[in-house]
């Protein structure tokens, strides 16, 4: 049976099809009369064989079983139908003259639903059959709607981690964008003042990127910068690295837990590799390519100094950096970052 939502919205226990195991030919007959009159459709096996058949071949929602059948008996057939996965809920209702205790409960271990004796009550049965395949459908109706909410909850979750990603991520470069920088930035460096590890932050500027757009054109400069981001997310490999467009053509990268040494060789990486890019630049003043000023700073924090001083000490050394010359490192390390923001206080 289709068991999708769109199946069950339609619902009606009155349509449902029910399978008759007896090997009695006017049990059989008596059955269907009461079961066609209460309007079910109705289809017949003669023995447990046939009802394994009937069922894989018809998927009624009900089966009614007479338990003593010749060849496989209405308990063994019961078993068999549970072990198929289509079977596995639909109501087995054991029709059956054995009324003793053991029979009993030999058909619920086999799997049966309910049980009725022979000779038939047949407003009992007709009851019965009712209530089984109302909660039969109930069962269904439920199984439809979690699977809808589960996957209602996976889209939601989707759609949340997308909304993550278009708020935190630079729309050009696919790298951090600002906000995110910031807020990633005050979050680690309270981190490494608690942890008390170098804390290493780098920013860098396309060099003559003005004259890049004028020779190239816009387009062509956003394909650029798109570039140089690739390089810039290559570059960094640990997990709490972040790497950001900082504003224009200038990005950041924070590196929390890295000493000098190890975000100096971040640095020179990003240079070699966009040296390797050799992406034309016949308008720089410095090279015939595309090149970039780096600022790196690294210091232990400290309480009472602040990300934003730190900040604008990496901004100071990219300064340098283009004032040098440009297409150059300028890095500088303080242990004291206190003395940071003091100077930062100074030059304020
Ligand atoms: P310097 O070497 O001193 O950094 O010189 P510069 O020309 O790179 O610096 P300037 O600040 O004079 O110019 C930056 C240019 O970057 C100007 C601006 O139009 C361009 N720019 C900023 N954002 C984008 C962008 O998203 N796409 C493109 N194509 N250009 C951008
Ligand atoms: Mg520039
Ligand atoms: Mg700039």
């Amino acid at each position: 049976m289709d068991n999708s939502y769109q199946a069950l919205s339609m619902f009606d226990p009155k349509a449902s099809t029910i399978l008759i195991v007896d090997d009695d030919r006017a049990m059989r007959l008596l059955l269907r009369l009461a079961l066609e009159w209460e309007g079910y459709e109705v289809l017949e096996a003669n023995n447990g064989e046939q009802c394994l058949a009937e069922f894989a071949k018809s998927r009624p929602q009900m089966v009614l079983l007479d338990g003593v059948m010749p060849g496989i008996d209405g308990f063994t057939c019961c078993q068999q139908l549970r072990q198929l996965p289509e079977a596995q809920d639909v109501p087995v209702l054991m029709i059956t003259v054995l009324d003793d205790s053991e029979s009993v409960d030999r058909a619920f271990e086999a799997g049966a639903t309910d049980y009725v004796t022979k000779p038939i009550h047949w407003p009992v049965l007709c009851q019965r059959v009712r209530r089984l395949l109302q909660a039969y459908w109930d069962t269904l109706q439920l199984q439809a709607q979690i699977e809808r909410e589960r996957a209602l909850t996976l889209q939601l979750e989707a759609a949340n981690q997308e909304l993550t990603r278009l708020a935190t991520s630079d729309g050009l470069t696919g790298l951090a964008n600002r906000r995110y920088f910031d807020e990633v930035l005050a979050r680690e460096w309270r981190r490494a003042v608690r942890e008390q590890q170098p804390f290493s932050l780098l920013l860098c500027d396309v060099d003559c990127f003005k004259a890049y757009n004028d020779t190239y054109g816009h387009l062509m400069g956003d394909d650029c910068l798109e570039s140089v981001a690739k390089i810039l997310a290559q570059s960094v490999h640990r997990s709490a690295d972040l790497a950001a467009r900082y504003g224009g053509e200038e990005f950041a990268i924070i590196m929390p837990n890295t000493p000098i040494a190890g975000s100096r060789q971040i640095a020179n990486r990003i240079q070699q590799q966009l040296a390797y890019a050799a992406i034309p630049h016949a308008a720089s003043t410095v090279s015939t390519v595309v090149t970039l000023s780096i600022g790196l700073i690294c210091v232990i924090p400290e309480q009472g100094c602040t990300p934003t001083a730190v900040l604008a000490q990496a901004d100071q050394m990219l300064y340098h950096a283009k004032a040098a010359g440009r297409n150059q490192i300028c890095a500088a390390v303080q242990s004291s970052a206190l003395a940071i923001c003091n100077r930062m206080g100074e030059i304020g």
